[in-house]
């Protein structure tokens, strides 16, 4: 059995409170909400704050409200209760799917949306114990300096993996990061680069407190996951997909790579196929050949990465058939 190293644990009330404890802490703690990414990291070692700050009993960050513009998700809302809830399900039923393709459902009773907004990126020379990582000597993201997926490399390989953020930044959706220096509103896309260790461009002191989605508007979106199993596995390859149409033809479209890099990819080109004709077949293969050249899968996840690239094409094609019918 690994076991959970020593860490003293708060629970506050308020995001005040939270963001006030994260700030006297410093860079040695952490917010937990689930805990089904942080604690299983923190018994292998890959992150080891001294000072963990449960987000779980804060009423504010468990809420979720319509409202005139759209939806606002409190970022410790369960993954089942974004999922199972009527009104997403009917709304945005592509960001439904995409959770409802998490892991597992007990796992998706105990993580959370914003939890997996902000999962640490992952990588088969990272996600394994710590006497494993140590036979290699360990890997750049952490304790070692060589990445193993491309020794030359300067930067972290690891891979982005989070299955609802290709469709929130899909759907163009926005975080609310808050901090002691008070709130400030992001786009969803601008969290991340393409950097394995350093995947976020939030500030390790913020709390991200709440996910907005914009109402439909003429917008639906889908999300077409490739993993191993039917459940349980993480995605190693992951496509977000909404378009708008004006009558028959596609006003805009925005399409998102997942599982393939360290960051989401937004696939330009392939929307840019899109846009001005009819989603049927032929724009369709035009968007989806598109989609290919810039997915470069890595030798670090599951499958081979020639088999993950060739099916990049018929994931997207089969994102935007969904839409077909919306
Ligand atoms: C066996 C298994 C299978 C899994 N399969 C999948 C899968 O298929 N797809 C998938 O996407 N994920 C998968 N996961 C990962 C995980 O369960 C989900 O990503 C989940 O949504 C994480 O949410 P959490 O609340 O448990 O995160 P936590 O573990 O609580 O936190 C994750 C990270 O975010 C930080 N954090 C959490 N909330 C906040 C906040 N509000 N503000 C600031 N920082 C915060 C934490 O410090 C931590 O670094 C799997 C996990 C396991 C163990």
């Amino acid at each position: 059995m690994i076991r959970l190293p020593k860490f003293r644990y708060y629970s506050p009330r308020t995001v005040r409170e939270a963001v006030a404890i994260r700030a006297d802490a410093g860079p040695e703690s952490a917010f937990v909400a689930g805990g089904t990414d942080l604690y299983p990291n923190m018994k292998r070692r890959q992150q080891t704050p001294k000072v963990v700050i449960g987000l779980s009993r804060i009423p504010a960050l468990r809420r979720v409200r319509f409202g005139s513009e759209g939806v606002a998700i409190g970022s410790a809302v369960p993954l089942s209760t974004v999922e199972h809830n009527r009104r997403i399900r009917r709304d945005y039923p592509g960001l439904a799917r995409a959770i409802e393709e998490i892991s597992t459902p007990p796992l998706r009773n105990m993580g959370t949306l914003g939890g997996n907004l902000l999962l640490d990126t992952r990588c088969n020379y990272y996600d394994q114990n710590y006497e494993w990582r140590q036979a290699i000597h360990f890997c750049l993201k952490k304790d070692g300096d060589v990445c193993w997926v491309a020794p030359g490399s300067p930067k972290c390989l690891a891979v982005q993996s989070a299955d609802s953020v290709p469709i929130l930044i899909a759907l163009n959706a926005r975080a609310i990061l808050v901090s002691s220096a008070g709130p400030r509103e992001v786009a969803v896309e601008d969290l991340y680069r393409d950097d394995g260790i350093a995947y976020l461009t939030k500030r390790p002191e913020e709390l991200l407190a709440e996910i907005r989605v914009a109402k439909p508007d003429g917008w639906r979106g889908s999300y077409r996951k490739l993993r191993r199993r039917g459940a349980f596995d993480f995605p190693v390859l992951g496509i977000g997909a909404a378009v708008r149409r004006e009558g028959l033809a596609v006003a805009e479209a925005r399409l998102v790579l997942g599982g393939v890099a360290s960051g989401p990819i937004r696939l330009t080109r392939a929307e840019e196929a899109l846009r001005g004709r009819a989603l049927d077949p032929s724009s369709i293969a035009d968007a989806a050949e598109a989609a290919a050249g810039p997915s470069k899968p890595m030798d670090n996840t599951d499958f081979s990465v020639v088999w993950r690239k060739a099916m990049t094409r018929s994931y997207v094609a089969a994102a935007l058939r969904d839409l077909l019918t919306g």
